[in-house]
């Protein structure tokens, strides 16, 4: 099969080398030179935007799935009257919009911050009294690692949140309480076109600066209770969008309650541990599921940890000369913030994993 990714960054790259030894064949649509992808398959190097070009990536294909989730919707449409596109666009609509997606949460009875949509600077007047300070200001669209995003901790830097995200008709943004978690957790999870659904364990994450930094597999101190009703929150959300591929679903840990952050359709970083811990990585399962073929087994293969190279990359060689490490790069230049991979571990035991990634932290610095 040949397979479109809308997306070249290293989820594509990563996608392909999961999928080369399953038979398939990638071809992606990417607008940026260098990138990740370079190399592992055909690139279209067009827009997003422009349909003679989509149309073109999608000529001779046989599915189309995406790493990159700000595809603009008319793209994934326009795509949807020519091929089998999974996940389909109604995920992503509802991903890319941070209203649309805490009202899916509400209403399959996922628990979420308080929230209350901000488009005018009086509206935002009204969603404080609603919300209650301490909140979070963030733009409904287009927010990453912590971008597009302002706490405002009293009344007196409402002004200068406004002013940092310039909300209005163009730039809806999103008022939510501010929650004391603690701890963050994920849980990624995969449908097939069958409608067979599978679960990797909750994994705790640690993020420095807005971005994820470290991830635990599984999440230490977990109760049956607590990874049932994470699993019964994702079932919801797949079965609800009829959703194929892979979906993580980002939540707060607040005492006993999980409150939901957000989703991402599609493969995640905090999945990046089933490279080496889990029989069958997210990167394979989500091409399992898009595919059409069974879903590979989601079980843990020991104790695993990842820890994300951001803007700057380690001495290799003696971050390679630590037992049990497993190096990922993406072929991107350094620069601030940047993620230019990750470094997977596994070990027999929490310990084990602990001493390991206390190791490549000091290495990192
Ligand atoms: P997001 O882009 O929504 O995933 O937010 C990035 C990070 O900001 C999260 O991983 C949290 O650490 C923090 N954050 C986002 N929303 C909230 C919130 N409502 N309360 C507390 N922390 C938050």
């Amino acid at each position: 099969m040949k397979v479109g990714i809308l997306g070249g960054g290293q989820l594509g790259s990563m996608l392909a080398l999961a999928g080369y030894p399953l038979g398939l064949r990638f071809r992606f649509l990417e607008p940026l030179r260098p990138a990740p992808v370079d190399g592992l398959g055909e690139v279209v190097r067009a827009s997003y935007d422009d349909p003679p070009s989509v149309r073109r990536f999608a000529q001779g294909l046989d599915v189309v799935t995406y790493e990159f989730e700000n595809v603009p919707d008319t793209t994934a449409q326009l795509l949807e009257e020519l091929l089998p596109v999974y996940p389909a666009s109604v995920a992503l609509r509802t991903a890319q919009d941070r209203l649309a997606e805490k009202r899916a949460f509400a209403s399959l009875g996922i628990p979420t911050p308080a929230f209350h949509p901000v488009d005018s600077r009086p509206a935002l007047e009204e969603a404080i009294g609603r919300v209650a300070l301490p909140a979070v200001l963030k733009t409904r669209r287009f927010g990453y690692d912590g971008k597009g995003q302002v706490v405002i901790e009293s009344p007196a830097r409402v002004d200068a949140a406004w002013e940092a995200l310039r909300g209005g008709p163009e730039q809806p943004l999103l008022l939510e309480s501010f929650v004391p978690f603690t701890r963050e957790l994920s849980i990624v999870g995969v449908r097939s076109r069958a409608g067979e659904v599978a679960f990797y364990p909750l994994v705790e994450n640690e993020h420095r600066g807005g971005i994820l930094y470290l991830t635990q597999a599984p999440a230490p101190v977990v109760t049956d209770a607590l990874a049932v009703r994470a699993q019964e929150y994702l079932r919801a959300l797949m079965e609800a969008m009829g959703y194929v591929g892979v979906l993580t679903l980002e939540l707060f840990q607040k005492g006993h309650e999980l409150l939901a952050n957000e989703m991402a359709p599609r493969v995640h970083n905090s999945g990046h541990w089933t490279q080496d811990g889990a029989r069958t990585s997210q990167f394979e399962n989500h091409l399992r599921a898009v595919c059409g073929l069974p879903l590979g087994s989601t079980e843990s293969l020991g104790y695993a940890g990842m820890v994300n190279l951001i803007g700057r990359l380690p001495a290799i060689d003696a971050l390679l000369r630590i037992p049990g490490v497993r190096l990922h790069l993406y072929d991107k230049e350094p620069r601030p913030g940047r993620k230019l991979g990750h470094v997977n571990v596994l070990a027999d035991d929490p310990t084990g994993v602990r001493a390991t990634l206390e190791r490549v932290d000091a290495l990192l610095g």
